[in-house]
């Protein structure tokens, strides 16, 4: 049995308690996490806080920390990835591409310069708007990206100066607690604290009065949860949440030609992307073929354990999920849904066959819904006004994407959708010179970019006297 080993301040920490860590490829126990308590939660935000100091200081130290924390995640990346599919359930060939985005993001963010910005230089005066970390930063992440999500916070509040209190979902604690293991020995103690545990630990995090920024990934309730919380002490926040992206097939569109990256655009992780097609509006022209399109790739795509080679789904990653889902399945079947494709879990783990659904209601469940899993609603329309008013209702407002085989003409439609990213011809394809957030109900601020860092940061302005 793994089991996780637990460091804070840069020292190897004892915990009473440990929790259960399942890989949802068996549904059976693979390895046990620390269960921390608040004595721990005090120890890693005051360590944090005591290492603000001196670790906002010097950027060319943060930029040489971040590097080698780069180096040692591409050195442990094999160990780190095969954590990650047994806790996540991902395909290996993905963890590692997960692991290796990672590397990335840091190198990226070891990179990064903080932008100073000169608004007035003249007799009246200099006026200069400059950027400064908040102090410790608590971090919050999901399980269905848990080691690139969490990178993509760690980093960019380091090099912004920031110290961090990093805690994974309960469900996938392992590749993170190894991260945090093999990376001990480069931070200056308390610059950064990985602490894993069970349903209060996020709340206790959020609570702390030490705590100045919290950057969280999850639910919408969760985040409303955590917006609540930091408005009792005005901690700032940054909320990246659910999603339920409609995709609008226009009637030029070429169902064989469309069909693979739409299919992969709601299917990748086994539909568990917070920025996955959850809906597709398809012309009553071409919805009969679409479907047709669609269900070949799912009766072809093989589902099963991440370790398998062959396997290109993996399993829903728990079981309170995995139960959701099937009832979003089972109560669509019940109100006369069609099942073009899957339907059905597969006797292995919390696999799910990839599942196509039509002859739906809008205001079904799996329709109104973020599924977050294999399942896939496709709901015809015959007036393309109808199509943007049916995929703009929703409090969700992440992603959403216009298909058509003319651009220019998607684009204008593109602009009438509510979302915080709209695609052409594509889903799901993130850019790290563009911001990534929500609009509506999808989250607060955004990442990546100077976008990401300015979340990271509180500005300055230094206001000098003229002549
Ligand atoms: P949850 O909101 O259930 O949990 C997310 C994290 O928050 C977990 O670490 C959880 O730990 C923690 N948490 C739970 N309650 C609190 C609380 N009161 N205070 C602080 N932290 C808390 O989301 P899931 O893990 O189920 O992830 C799936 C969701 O994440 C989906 O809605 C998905 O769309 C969204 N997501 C959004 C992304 C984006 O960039 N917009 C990217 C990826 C996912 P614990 O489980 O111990 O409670």
């Amino acid at each position: 049995m793994e089991k996780a080993k637990l460091f804070i301040n840069g020292e190897p920490n004892s915990v009473a308690n440990t929790f259960a860590v399942v890989n949802p490829a068996s549904a059976e126990i693979f390895a046990e996490a620390p269960a921390c308590d608040e004595s721990h939660v005090n120890r890693a935000i005051e360590g944090a806080a005591a290492a603000f100091y001196a670790w906002r200081k010097d950027i060319t130290q943060r930029r040489n920390v971040l590097n080698k924390m780069a180096e040692l995640i591409r050195d442990n990346s094999e160990v780190i990835a095969l954590l990650l599919t047994q806790e996540q359930g991902k395909p290996l060939k993905q963890a590692r591409s997960e692991v290796m985005t990672s590397v990335m993001q840091i190198q990226w963010a070891a990179s990064t310069e903080i932008p100073q910005e000169v608004l007035q230089d003249n007799h009246q005066g200099l006026i200069k708007l400059i950027r400064k970390p908040y102090g410790v930063v608590v971090a919050i992440v999901p399980w269905n990206y848990p080691v690139s999500i969490a990178m993509g916070k760690v980093a960019t509040a380091l090099i912004a100066g920031n110290t961090v209190v990093l805690k994974p979902s309960p469900y996938t604690p392992m590749a993170t607690l190894k991260i945090a293991e093999v990376t001990r020995g480069i931070f200056p103690a308390g610059v950064f604290n990985t602490l894993s545990g069970s349903d209060s630990l996020g709340a206790q995090l959020t609570q702390h009065a030490l705590v100045r920024k919290i950057d969280f990934t999850g639910s919408v309730n969760t985040g409303k949860k955590v917006a609540a919380v930091a408005a009792s002490d005005l901690k700032r926040v940054t909320l990246e949440l659910g999603g339920n992206d409609p995709a609008i097939i226009l009637p030029d569109a070429n169902p064989k030609k469309i069909a693979k990256a739409l299919f992969w655009g709601a299917f990748s992780n086994s539909g568990q992307v917070c920025v996955a097609i959850k809906r597709v509006y398809v012309h009553e022209s071409i919805h009969e073929s679409l479907l047709q399109e669609l269900a070949a790739l799912a009766n072809v795509t093989p589902v099963g354990n991440g370790l398998d080679d062959n396997t290109r789904l993996g399993p829903i990653n728990n079981r309170a999920q995995f139960e959701r889902v099937s009832s979003l399945v089972s109560a669509a079947k019940q109100q006369g849904a069609r099942v073009v494709a899957g339907g059905s879990a597969l006797n292995q783990g919390y696999c799910f066959q990839p599942t196509i659904l039509s002859d739906l209601r809008d205001d079904e469940a799996v329709v109104t819904q973020e599924q977050f899993g294999p399942v896939l609603p496709v709901l015809s329309y015959c007036d393309l006004d109808d199509a943007i008013n049916r995929a703009n209702a929703s409090h969700f407002g992440l992603g959403s994407s216009v298909w058509s085989d003319n651009a220019e003409q998607a684009t204008v439609i593109a602009e009438q959708l509510e979302a915080g990213t709209t695609w052409v011809n594509q889903h799901l394809v993130l850019s790290p010179i563009a911001p990534f957030g929500g609009s509506k109900c999808s989250g607060l601020g955004a990442i990546n970019g100077k976008w990401g860092l300015e979340g990271a940061t509180q500005m300055q302005v230094i206001n000098v006297a003229g002549d």
